[in-house]
């Protein structure tokens, strides 16, 4: 049953229920008043941005006496963000460096049947790899262990990256980081695809340890046939990468036959179906303003809360303002 999203339900949530001081925790308590924050509000669903405010108490009573319908916080500038002084014309200062990874991104490469903002437990499992991908990516590769990941309240995860060094980082440092994992180009239309790299061994094995077995493990035998193994072949490889706990770059090439064509054409279905597809625009932006954790996703009443164990983690499973407000 669809429960209607009320001024007062908001209200009451941002009065009593919302975790301030974790969402304080989470964004830091220095510079609180440079901050931008932006909201949805109103009948008419105005969007307003350039708000700061001087401290939590104000934050909340602004959000209780306007019922905001969706909450977003953003970079932080070396003075208050206002009507007067919008981001524009002050200076920047520093902002988490943001993932966001949506199922909708998906759409041209799900065989579920879903589309746009629906899921099933097929199609998130993209979004479980996705996340585990470039978690995993951070750290290793890059060494940034602070990372959170946030659920955007809808169909897909927020992850934050918050080590001083990369919140420093501007466009230009942020794009080659997107770079670097990028090995789809124009995913909404022409979808090319680079090969698996060798120069670049951890990205390169996880690439086989995580989205190639997931690939194979998922895979059909008629349909790894199509790519020119036997039936019986592709039956043996499927059953030993589903019983291989650490499936690697060695075990595919033993495993697939080594037939150039046979390898190439399937090593780019693999990055095709089920590599992760990442909103770069949002990683890049520097000014843009994300959902604020632990608030209400104003259309489906979800809380955007923290995400401990993402293979575990599907979206219904997350409070809903009402079940927080019982
Ligand atoms: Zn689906």
């Amino acid at each position: 049953m669809e429960k209607k999203l009320t001024p007062e339900v908001i209200s009451a949530y941002y009065e009593k229920k919302f975790p301030v001081e974790r969402f304080m925790a989470f964004i830091g308590l220095s510079n609180f008043k440079n901050r931008e924050f932006g909201f949805v509000v109103g009948e008419h669903n105005r969007f307003v941005r350039n708000i700061s405010f001087q401290n939590t108490e104000k934050m909340l009573e602004f959000m209780v006496k306007n019922s905001v319908k969706d909450a977003y916080v953003g970079a932080v500038f070396d003075t208050p963000p206002s009507k007067e002084h919008p981001i524009q014309k002050i200076k920047w200062n520093y902002r988490e460096f943001i993932y966001d990874i949506d199922i909708d991104e998906y759409d041209l490469v799900r065989t579920c049947g879903c589309q746009g903002a629906q899921y099933c437990k097929e199609c998130w499992s993209l979004v479980q790899d996705a996340t585990v991908f470039i978690d995993k990516t951070m750290r290793e590769d890059f060494g940034f262990h602070d990372i959170i990941w946030i659920f955007s309240g809808r169909r897909g995860v927020h992850g934050w990256v918050r080590n001083p060094i990369i919140q420093k980082f501007d466009k230009n440092q942020r794009v080659a980081i997107l770079d670097y994992l990028t090995f789809i180009h124009d995913e909404k239309r022409s979808q090319s695809i680079d090969e698996i790299p060798n120069e670049s061994k951890p990205l390169r094995n996880r690439i086989y340890a995580l989205t190639a077995k997931s690939y194979l493990e998922k895979i059909t035998p008629k349909k790894l046939h199509e790519f020119g193994i036997s039936v019986n072949k592709a039956k043996d490889i499927i059953k030993q990468v589903q019983n291989s706990d650490d499936f690697d770059h060695t075990k595919y090439n033993i495993l697939i036959p080594n037939d150039s064509a046979v390898r190439k054409k399937l090593s780019s279905e693999i990055i095709l179906r089920r590599y992760p597809r990442i909103d770069r625009k949002v990683t890049m932006d520097t000014n843009r303003v994300s959902r604020m954790p632990y608030s209400i996703h104003g259309k489906t009443g979800q809380i955007a809360i923290e995400i401990k164990d993402i293979k575990n983690f599907y979206p219904d499973s997350a409070p809903t303002v009402w079940e927080a407000l019982m």
